[in-house]
């Protein structure tokens, strides 16, 4: 039994993580390892860059056809997708679902939560987008070693 169906908490070995010439460019993520019988991200992405071999297999994505856009994040009813971007300067960009409130606001600082939950420092909020589902879509700016660790956020109340 693999210790992700002990806790239900994904590490980075469980997940197909691209090389950095992808994680430059600015690739989808997904964190999908239950094989249940689900399937919109493959027909969200525009560019056919996630492939299933039956509806109930495990997502795959082709990195050389991924262009990064993020259509699939808010479709996924799971929240497994991410995009990371790994740039020149240091830092990364994680672009991931979000359904909480308050929602946050470009240029914030926001507390990065890794995939248990604990808190790995701040991050700035460099994009805000509404997706379907009412899941919102959020960049954040983490530094590059914690590009495969942040997975989520948690935002200040507004007033505190
Ligand atoms: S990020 Fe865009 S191109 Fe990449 S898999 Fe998702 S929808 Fe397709
Ligand atoms: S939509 Fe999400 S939960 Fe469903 S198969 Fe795709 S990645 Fe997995």
């Amino acid at each position: 039994m693999k210790e992700y169906e002990k806790t239900g908490i994904l590490s980075v070995e469980d997940i197909n993580i691209p090389d950095m010439k992808y994680l430059r460019k600015g690739v989808a993520i997904i964190e999908c390892v239950q094989e249940i019988p689900c399937n919109p991200c493959v027909t969200a992405c525009p560019f056919n860059a996630i492939s299933m071999k039956d509806i109930s297999s495990i997502p795959m994505v082709d990195f050389d056809k991924c262009v990064g856009c993020g259509k699939c994040i808010s479709i996924c009813p799971g929240l497994a997708i991410f995009v990371v971007k790994v740039r020149d300067d240091g830092f990364a960009e994680i672009t991931m679902p979000y359904e909480f409130l308050p929602i946050p606001k470009i240029g914030e600082y926001v507390t990065l939560l890794d995939r248990e939950g604990k808190k790995q420092g701040k991050g700035k909020v460099l994009r805000v987008r509404e997706g379907s589902r009412k899941t919102f879509v959020i960049t954040v700016e983490v530094k590059e070693e914690l590009a495969m660790v942040v997975r989520n956020i948690l935002v200040k109340s507004r007033g505190e």
